[in-house]
């Protein structure tokens, strides 16, 4: 259904628009806030027009760009599937990692968010090596290994696996172009590849030193501080 903007500048929508939000995750409602007056668009007759609106989640604001379908003395027209300006971030639980591993996985997600595929790979690549080396020897065929692994689990086709094993693990200089699916999968399977070296790792370090804490304490061998004094007063 179109979106019109009335000669007394009356802004409506026909139906109510809702979208993932890159600022809160939800899949909320979008308010209009802002949108271009009658007069500019019928005197200026752009292409597209620019809309500010604002989600009703979160109240962050949302740009949209929708193109001008007709402009008539009433009203003007916009075409009903407006764009984002604004692209939803990938998301990572960065605190687990170090911080030069930090700072190129942030870089390399947002080549993905901003749709700059070519050099989401060649950052792919650069994270992943970095990464390795830290890690030391045995990790590459590890993480090699589970990622042929998930792919497999999957049902990733053979030319993706290995566009994205390539991308990822070959020793060649530059890593191969990549289409827009075999990026939607690069990206899911290196969020994986470090989700569980470092956050799974970390948590379950985190879980199993409290486990032993605990099972030492039942057992008697850490004196709590206030023991001896609880005797005293007994
Ligand atoms: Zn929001």
């Amino acid at each position: 259904m179109p979106i019109y903007v009335n000669n007394n500048n009356g802004f409506e929508l026909t139906e109510p628009l809702t979208r993932m939000c890159p600022h809160c995750g939800t899949h909320a409602q979008l308010l209009a806030v802002a949108n271009p007056s009658y007069e500019v668009l019928a005197q200026t007759r752009p292409k597209h027009a620019g809309l500010l609106f604002r989600c009703a989640a979160c109240n962050e604001p949302r740009f949209l760009r929708a193109a001008v379908r007709a402009i008539t003395a009433e009203r003007i027209e916009l075409a009903p599937n407006v764009v984002e300006v604004e692209r939803a971030r990938e998301r990572f639980q960065y605190a687990y990692l170090p911080d030069t591993i930090e700072q190129l996985l942030r870089e390399t997600l947002d080549c993905y968010s901003l749709g700059a595929l070519n050099a989401f790979a060649t950052m792919c690549r650069r994270t992943t090596r970095t990464a390795l080396r830290a890690l030391g020897e045995k990790a590459k065929a590890r993480w090699q290994d589970s990622l042929l692994e998930m792919l497999r689990l999957c049902e990733v086709d053979a030319v993706t696996t290995s566009t994205v094993d390539a991308v990822l693990f070959a020793d060649d200089a530059d890593p191969p172009a990549i289409t827009p699916d075999e990026a939607a999968v690069l990206v899911e399977a290196l969020k994986d590849l470090f989700y569980q070296s470092y956050v799974r790792s970390a948590k379950l370090r985190a879980a199993m030193k409290m486990r032993r804490f605990f099972a030492d304490e039942s057992s008697g061998k850490i004196t709590p501080i206030d023991r001896e004094g609880w005797r005293e007063l007994a």
